[in-house]
């Protein structure tokens, strides 16, 4: 068992989309630091089962919950299922995200639905579930994961970006009503990072993004995590709340 460095000891975090990709780098580096752990995923696969498994080698206590973070009943009975397990919730980290390819001229209005429904529509069902416990503990880190595109925006990534965008107005609003119960809402944006998700952007969107961060290269999801923790933590309450953080402010973006 690897030794606990500490920074989450005693907390209960739900991560969204944790079978893979960011959302799996969040939950192993939350567990490295001792929090117990509600790992939500839709993936029918046994993913989500293999990353709970690589966190309880860090000697905390696991629940996987497979839920669609779209579909209100889901999301309820996720944050349910948590508080029953846990009997609090300090942390949520709503990550769960699609990507899709489509010029606005071709894209027909499900699709725009569902991106709206699975990256926006998800952070206010899963903030509104959370509320109750976090407001009753007068303690609460909420993480919504958005993207540099809510900044600067992408060709045939119109619905990705507004969803994105939605996210950082939506967490700035929610930041400001519940910071006197002692509840922070911050977002991360970050540039490409190396996942499965990526794969779907356009490569050509990629590579100009790419030159324009300061390092000139794409993340990896380990490079995420460490924000999340921070975050996540009790100090890291002190100074974040309402803010988004990522590689880059848009108006440094070609
Ligand atoms: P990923 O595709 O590797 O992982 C996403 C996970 O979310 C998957 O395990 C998937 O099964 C799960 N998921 C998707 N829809 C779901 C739903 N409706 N209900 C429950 N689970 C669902 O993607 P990633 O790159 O790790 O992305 C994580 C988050 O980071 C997303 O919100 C994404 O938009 C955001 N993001 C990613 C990048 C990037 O370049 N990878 C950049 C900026 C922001």
């Amino acid at each position: 068992m690897t030794q606990s460095a500490g920074l989450l000891d005693s907390r209960v975090a739900v991560v969204t989309g944790s079978a893979r990709g960011i959302g799996a780098a969040v939950a192993v580096a939350f567990a490295s630091h001792g929090a117990r752990l509600c790992l939500v995923d839709r993936a029918p696969d046994d993913s989500l089962a293999r990353v709970a498994s690589q966190c309880e080698g860090y000697g905390v206590e696991v629940l996987t919950v497979r839920a669609d973070v779209s579909v209100e009943g889901d999301v309820t009975a996720m944050i349910a299922q948590a508080v029953e397990r846990f009997a609090r919730i300090d942390i949520l980290v709503n990550n769960a995200g699609i990507l899709t390819n489509r010029r606005v001229a071709d894209m027909p209005a499900e699709l725009f639905d569902e991106t709206i429904a699975v990256n926006l529509r998800s952070v206010f069902l899963g903030c509104r579930a959370v509320l109750p416990t976090m407001t009753a503990a007068r303690y609460g880190r909420i993480i919504n994961v958005a993207s540099q595109l809510a900044l600067k925006g992408g060709p045939r990534l119109a619905h990705y970006s507004a969803a994105k965008a939605g996210i950082i107005g939506f967490s700035k609003s929610l930041a400001r009503e519940v910071a006197e119960d002692g509840i922070t809402v911050n977002c991360i944006a970050p540039g490409p990072v190396d996942t499965p998700l990526a794969g779907d952007l356009p490569p050509d969107q990629v590579e100009a993004t790419r030159l324009s961060l300061p390092l000139h290269r794409i993340g990896i999801p380990d490079e995420v995590a460490p924000t999340a923790v921070l975050l996540a933590s009790e100090p890291g309450g002190n100074l974040y709340t309402g803010q988004t953080l990522g590689p880059n402010s848009g108006d440094v973006m070609p």
